[in-house]
C-alpha cells in the first residue's frame, strides 16, 4: 500500500488515544515504518530521534539485537500460555530476576499488561488485604495532587489531573488528596508537606493505602518534589498503618539514574508498580510487587474465598517476559545506569544553554526525564488556544525529532541508551523548533 493510501486509511478507520480527531484529520499523519537504536523512520526513510522513547518505554534502543533474539527464541517455543492454572519458564525467571533487584521485603510478583493495571492491581490488593486482615474500615486511598496513575477507573480515581479526570468524577471513588509542590525544596514544598501530614492525621484511620509517583509526577508535566518531602510523608503514613504504593510505571527502570526511584527515597514500599520500561519498549507487560505479609493475607482454604480476584488474559505473556528478562540482563552488561548518570550531567549543561531562550520559563530535570515550560518572554502563560507546545512539537519533526508536549510543557524522555551526540541533536532540534514557532511573536 502506498504511503498516501496508508495515511488516508488511518484517517478513515483509526481512533487514536488522547487525540482530538478534528485536529488529527487536519494534517497527514506521520506513519512510522521502522526504527533502529534511538531513531524512528517513516515511509520515505526520514529519521526522527525518538525524544519520548515511544511513550517513555524504550530503554536499550529499538531493534536491539539481543532483545530481538530473545523474542524470536521465545517465539520458537510458545507465544502465549496462561498463568491462570498453569505457569511457564519466562514468567518464573523474570519474577526471580525482578526480586533479585529490589529489597528482600518485596517477595511476590503479580503480572498484568500495562501501567494502569499495575496500579489497579495494587489498589485492589491493598483494599482486599485490609478487608481480610482486620481493618475493614480502611476503605479509602490517599494520593498526591496532579497525580496520574493511568486510565482505568480505579487508577483515574486516584488521579487528579483535571483535564483528563474531571469528566469521569461521578463514576469514581472519592479519595484524600495530599498537596504536591511544583518544584522540589523551598517554602512551597514545606507548606505542602505540613498540609499533607495534617491530612494524614485526620484521615489515617480510614486509609487503605497511599499511592505516589515517586520524585517525578510525569504526566503532570514532570512536576518534581524532593526526597525529604516524599520520605517524610511515606514514613508518617506507614506509622499510621497505611500501605504504601509506589507507582514507578514512568520513573522505574533507570529513568532517574537508579533502577527504581524508591532506592533514592530510601523507603521500601508495600507495592511497587512497574510497566513501560519493564518490557524495554517492546511488548506490553507490567508487574505489581508485594511483600510476603500481604501475600499471606490472601491465603486460606479454597472455600474461604480469600484469593485475589483479579487476572488478565495476557497476564505474564511469555514473549514479553522473555524480552523483559533479557532487558534486565542488558542493564548489567551495558552498565546502563552509569550511562544515565553521565547523560544527566551532560543534559544539565546543555539544558542551561536552552534556558537562555526568552520563551523558556523553567526547566525541570532529573535523570533523563525533562520538562521544559514555555511562556511569553514576560513570564505570562500563552493563551492555551494557541497550543504552543503542540506547535513546537510539530515543528521539531522538520528538524528530525519526535516530541510530545503536555500542554505548554515540552517533555523529553529519550531511550536510556541515547548517546551524547544524539542528545545534542535532540536539544538542537528542540531549540530550532522553538525559534521556528515563536521568533515571529517576539
Ligand atoms: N502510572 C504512571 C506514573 C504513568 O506515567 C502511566 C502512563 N504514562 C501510567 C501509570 C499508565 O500506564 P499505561 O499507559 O501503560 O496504562
Amino acid at each position: 500500500m502506498s504511503r498516501d493510501d496508508l495515511a488516508d486509511l488511518d484517517l478513515s478507520c483509526l481512533w487514536h488515544p488522547f487525540t482530538q480527531h478534528l485536529e488529527w484529520c487536519g494534517t497527514p499523519p506521520l506513519v512510522i515504518h521502522k526504527a533502529e537504536g534511538s531513531w524512528l523512520i517513516d515511509g520515505s526513510g526520514n529519521r526522527y530521534l525518538d525524544g519520548v522513547s515511544s511513550l517513555w518505554t524504550n530503554v536499550h534502543g529499538h531493534r536491539h539485537p539481543d532483545l530481538d533474539a530473545a523474542l524470536l527464541d521465545q517465539l520458537n517455543k510458545v507465544a502465549h500460555s496462561t498463568l491462570l492454572g498453569l505457569t511457564h519458564p519466562p514468567a518464573i525467571e523474570l519474577a526471580q530476576a525482578l526480586l533479585a533487584r529490589v529489597p528482600d521485603t518485596l517477595s511476590r510478583v503479580f503480572y498484568s499488561d500495562n501501567g494502569s493495571t499495575a496500579v489497579e492491581v495494587a489498589l485492589k490488593m491493598a483494599f482486599q488485604y485490609q478487608q481480610q486482615n482486620g481493618a475493614p474500615e480502611r476503605t479509602r486511598f490517599a494520593s498526591l495532587s496532579d497525580a496520574y496513575h493511568g486510565d482505568t477507573l480505579g487508577a483515574v480515581s486516584v488521579g487528579s489531573i483535571g483535564l483528563f479526570h474531571r469528566i469521569y468524577r461521578p463514576l469514581l471513588f472519592d479519595g484524600v488528596v495530599l498537596p504536591a509542590p511544583s518544584h522540589p525544596g523551598g517554602e512551597e514544598e514545606q507548606t505542602m508537606l505540613e498540609r499533607g501530614l495534617a491530612l494524614l492525621e485526620v484521615h489515617g484511620h480510614e486509609l487503605a493505602a497511599l499511592v505516589v509517583e515517586p520524585l517525578v509526577q510525569g504526566a503532570a508535566g514532570m512536576k518534581m518534589h524532593s526526597v525529604p518531602f516524599l520520605k517524610t510523608l511515606l514514613e508518617r503514613a506507614r506509622e499510621l498503618g497505611i500501605l504504601l504504593i509506589a507507582d514507578e510505571v514512568a520513573v522505574g527502570f533507570g529513568r532517574l539514574g537508579t533502577l527504581f526511584a524508591m532506592e533514592q527515597v530510601g523507603v521500601v514500599p508495600d507495592f511497587l508498580c512497574v510497566a513501560k520500561g519493564l518490557g524495554a519498549g517492546y511488548l506490553p507487560i507490567a508487574a505489581t510487587l508485594a511483600p510476603e505479609s500481604v501475600y499471606e493475607g490472601f491465603l486460606g482454604e479454597p472455600e474461604a474465598h480469600r484469593q485475589f480476584f483479579h487476572g488478565h488474559t495476557f497476564t505474564g505473556n511469555p514473549l514479553a517476559c522473555a524480552v523483559a528478562l533479557k532487558s534486565l540482563q542488558l542493564f548489567d552488561s551495558t552498565d546502563l545506569l552509569a550511562h544515565v548518570q553521565s547523560l544527566e550531567a551532560h543534559l544539565a549543561k546543555k539544558l542551561s544553554e536552552l534556558s537562555t531562550l526568552p520563551w523558556v520559563s523553567s526547566i525541570r530535570h532529573r535523570g533523563v526525564m525533562i520538562g521544559i515550560d514555555l511562556a511569553k518572554p514576560d513570564g505570562q502563560p500563552f493563551n492555551p488556544e494557541l497550543r504552543v507546545g503542540h506547535q513546537v512539537a510539530m515543528a521539531a519533526r522538520a528538524h528530525g525529532a519526535i516530541l510530545r508536549p503536555l500542554g505548554d510543557t515540552l517533555v523529553i524522555n529519550p531511550p536510556l541508551s541515547i548517546d551524547l551526540e544524539e542528545t545534542d541533536h535532540l536539544l538542537t532540534a528542540l531549540r530550532s523548533a522553538i525559534l521556528d514557532t515563536l521568533q515571529e511573536r517576539r
